[in-house]
């Protein structure tokens, strides 16, 4: 079934009776080439480019859930390459680049919003740190430009320029960033993968997994065991428990990531604006709620929602930047669970154990990530080398500190990711 505006037209003509389910719901079967724990974006991207770029169909995606039922559902859906890193630049960029031709390649309404991103600053220090990044950005070959606070204040003249305490001095605008719409994200990557034979399964928890004389055999599921020459965890804040699973233990921790979202106000956010003091985003959405959050709670748990200081904080921070809203009613929070590293960067590489692959550590930033670690996850799994634009996202960083952005002098604040 394709979509194009003269189906949508026909379809609203005649009642919408030819609609078809977007995947098949198939039953298990006993084995595959490669089966994926965890069906939100990082799974379902995953089958579709290693059917899509790599002709390997007989994949199964195990969701103990139901498809786009994690984080992929739960975020703030921004999306960006503005990242100074290395290791961490290129491969938001080769991500930012497939998140550009997405829909078409899936011929798939992602509403996938290139609005741009302002991060603001406020101080001389902030500034500075902004231009480097601007330059890193540049020299990565993405748009990036640094704004004055003239330019900043017609843009979105809404923000408080007299707050003495946060003074906006300008930003750093990256135009080709923005927003799309995060389970459509998933809809279309799990459609896609569903068309090429992927199967995708449902209701279906990853109880154990298999490992015989060192090398993976297959997993252990509420709907029975199945057998897997190749096993690939997706399964972000669950990484932990899951990799536990097969006896390892990750250098991760799952945190609860809040998120906001206003009654609907008619538009006045254009863009996606950070703000350097409280590390609060925000951007209105196509129903014209605003959608907003700031920090972790900071501390370990698999909770899905959040504690009240940081609700507080997150208010207070949203009130000095955008006074003129203070008045508008809050209609729901929630929370994901984010699967933290020690750097803030994540793990695409084989595991220890022969077979087994692994992709976590998104922190709160794997949304953007989506068709990147996708593409790049496929090619390490059915190449066994990792994918040039994911090189430095090994396992073994931890342990030898070689590749470590600590160790780089790059500096290990999430932050600056
Ligand atoms: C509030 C919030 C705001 C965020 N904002 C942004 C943002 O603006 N931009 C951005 O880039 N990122 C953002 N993120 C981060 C981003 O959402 C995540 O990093 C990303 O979605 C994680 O990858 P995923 O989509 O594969 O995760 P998920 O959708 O969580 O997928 C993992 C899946 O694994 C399944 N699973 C777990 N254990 C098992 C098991 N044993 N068996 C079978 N299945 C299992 C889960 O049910 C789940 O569906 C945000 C996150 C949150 C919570």
């Amino acid at each position: 079934m394709r979509f194009s505006g003269w189906r949508v037209l026909r379809e609203g003509l005649t009642g919408n009776k030819g609609w078809k389910p977007h995947w098949r719901d198939p039953e298990p079967k006993s084995e595959y080439d490669v089966v994926i724990i965890g069906g939100g974006g990082h799974g379902l991207a995953t089958a579709y480019y290693l059917a899509q770029e790599h002709g390997i169909t007989n994949v199964a995606v195990l969701e103990k859930g139901y498809l786009g039922g994690g984080n992929v559902g739960r975020n703030t859906t921004i999306v960006r390459a503005n990242y100074y890193l290395p290791g961490n630049s290129e491969f938001y960029s080769h991500s930012l680049k497939l998140w550009e031709t997405m829909e078409q390649d899936l011929n798939y309404n992602a509403m996938m919003s290139q609005r741009g991103i302002i991060n603001l600053f406020h101080n001389d220090g902030q500034r500075d740190s902004a231009v480097r990044r601007g330059n890193s950005i540049v020299n990565q070959g993405d748009d990036a430009e640094i704004l004055s606070r003239e330019r900043v204040r017609e843009l979105a003249p809404f923000l408080n320029f007299e707050n003495n305490r946060f003074p906006i001095m300008g930003g750093l605008m990256q135009r080709r960033a923005g927003t799309a719409r995060h389970d459509a994200v998933a809809w279309g990557y799990a459609r896609g993968a569903d068309m090429r034979g992927v199967d995708l399964i449902q209701n279906c928890e990853v109880t154990g997994i298999d490992v015989e004389n060192g090398k993976v055999v297959g997993v252990q599921t509420a709907r029975g065991p199945i057998r897997a020459k190749k096993v690939a965890l997706a399964a972000a804040g669950r990484s932990g428990q899951v990799a536990a699973m097969a006896g390892l233990t990750l250098p991760i921790e799952s945190h609860v990531l809040q998120a906001f979202v206003s009654e609907g106000l008619k538009p006045i956010v254009d863009h996606v604006i950070t703000f350097a003091e409280g590390h609060l985003y925000i951007s209105q959405s196509d129903k014209g709620g605003m959608v907003f959050g700031s920090y972790l709670d900071f501390y370990s748990s698999y909770a899905a929602r959040g504690n009240l200081p940081m609700v507080e904080h997150t208010m207070e921070s949203f009130v000095a930047m955008v006074p003129a809203l203070s008045k508008a009613r809050l209609l729901r929070s929630w929370g994901g669970i984010m699967d933290m590293t020690p750097d803030g960067s994540p793990i695409i590489d084989h595991s220890p154990i022969d077979g087994l692959y692994l992709n976590c550590g998104w922190c709160y930033g794997g949304f953007k990530a989506t068709p990147g670690s996708g593409s790049v996850y496929a090619h390490l799994i059915a190449t066994d080398r990792p994918h040039g634009a994911a090189t430095k996202f090994k396992l073994d960083r931890f342990r030898s500190g070689v590749g470590l952005m600590d160790e780089e002098g790059t500096g290990a604040q999430h932050n600056l990711h």
